[in-house]
């Protein structure tokens, strides 16, 4: 079996972190034989200048033909003052929709050894580890109708929250199967002493419960999570929530973790087709500077071969080494207490260090 895996580096870190990622695949494809074969495409604002699109056709074809894609981070100043439809980050919108990567997976864990880099205290996030399920494709972010307009000379905007019952239930799903192997706790987030959309959302994910009886399901209004988020982080295994409450609540979770450079996240669709990438984004202020955080973009691999390519062991070790040279004090500008760091490189490059030792 081959598979086959296209790499999007995209603008400011992304080539540098996506560099780090390449050298651990093709380490470990040459180490366990693992039949992955390689390819590369533009998207972003490298796209735009070499092609005039974010998403040129080629990076798409190729998409089409891959297992799955890894991609560094989209965006820049440079290209700030164009229109919404011409901006970089519409290359990973166009992605998303073109896959209908309906299930966005971003996982917060914080490694004992940077306990001291989360603002919260040692007590309250020593050992977390949850997971959030958030709904990429529909409620407030697409729904119809929507706008601005002027009437009676006053203006208006409006966005509409709007999902059916399939879509909740193909992400209640992949909720319930992910907690299934993992804590067996999912709490779904939502504000259904308010909105209709979220009482169908509760109704939909209690039945799809059923089908589930090993796991322990328990509702929570967003307001509430929010603060439960802060408060005692560690009561959660797997949350399960929409679009926008998901946006929100994820960012705050990442937070708790201490850095943005450590953080992965997954979106995939039915087929388990998936697209992986660190949840920061091009880092302008830090590109070409050798000091980006590779982390995020190996634990996204590390999710890579565990949800698309069906890899755990790989993935446990590349996790397991990760933590190896944490352990051993090593750290990356960002998650470093004092002056002494070691660059992009020298992290990527300790961490393959360790993989050799597992056979
Ligand atoms: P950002 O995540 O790029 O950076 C925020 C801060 O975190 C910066 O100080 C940066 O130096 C730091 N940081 C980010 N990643 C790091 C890493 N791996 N190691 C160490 N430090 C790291 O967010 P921003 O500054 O708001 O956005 C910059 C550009 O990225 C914008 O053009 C934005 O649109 C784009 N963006 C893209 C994505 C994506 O591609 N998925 C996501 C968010 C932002």
């Amino acid at each position: 079996m081959t598979f086959k895996l296209l790499l999007l580096p995209g603008d400011g870190i992304g080539p540098e972190v996506v560099a780090q990622a390449e050298k651990t695949i093709l380490q470990l494809n040459q180490q366990f034989s693992l039949g992955i074969e390689l390819e590369y495409a533009l998207v972003g604002g490298g796209a735009i200048d070499k092609t005039g699109t974010p998403l040129p056709e080629i990076t798409l074809s190729l998409a089409k033909d891959a297992h799955a894609i890894l991609l560094g981070a989209v965006g820049g100043p440079q290209w700030d003052t164009r229109n919404p439809n011409e901006r970089p980050e519409k290359g990973l919108l166009q992605l998303r929709k073109s896959f209908n990567l309906f299930a966005n997976l971003r996982p917060a864990i914080l490694y004992a050894e940077l306990v001291n880099a989360s603002t919260l205290k040692p007590e309250y996030v020593t050992d977390l580890d949850l997971m959030i399920i958030r709904e990429l494709t529909g409620g407030l972010y697409f729904g119809e109708p929507r706008g601005v307009e002027i009437k009676d000379k006053i203006k208006s905007a409006r966005n509409t929250m709007v999902y059916d019952e399939t879509e909740i239930e193909r992400i209640a799903k992949v909720a319930f199967d992910i907690a299934t192997k993992r804590g067996k706790k999912v709490c779904s987030v939502d504000k259904a002493n308010v909105l209709e959309v979220s009482q169908l959302w509760r109704e939909i994910v209690t039945k799809v419960h059923k089908q589930y009886p090993t796991i322990e399901l328990s509702h929570m209004y967003v307001d509430n999570a929010a603060m439960q988020l802060i408060q005692r982080p560690k009561q959660f295994d797997v949350i399960l929530t929409e679009n926008v409450f998901g946006d929100i609540l994820s960012d705050s979770a990442a937070m708790l973790t201490g850095s943005i450079g450590m953080l992965p996240s997954a979106s995939m669709n039915d087929a388990q087709f998936g697209l992986y990438e660190p949840v920061h984004g091009s880092a302008p202020d830090i590109a070409g500077k050798d000091i980006a955080n590779p982390i995020a973009t190996l634990l996204s691999v590390a999710m890579m071969f565990k949800y698309s390519l069906h890899q755990p062991n790989i993935a446990n070790m590349l996790e397991d080494a990760i933590k190896q040279v944490l352990a051993q004090g090593l750290r990356t500008k960002d998650i470093a207490k004092d002056a002494s760091y070691v660059g992009t490189e020298e992290m990527g490059h300790a961490i393959r260090k360790v993989l050799l030792k597992f056979n």
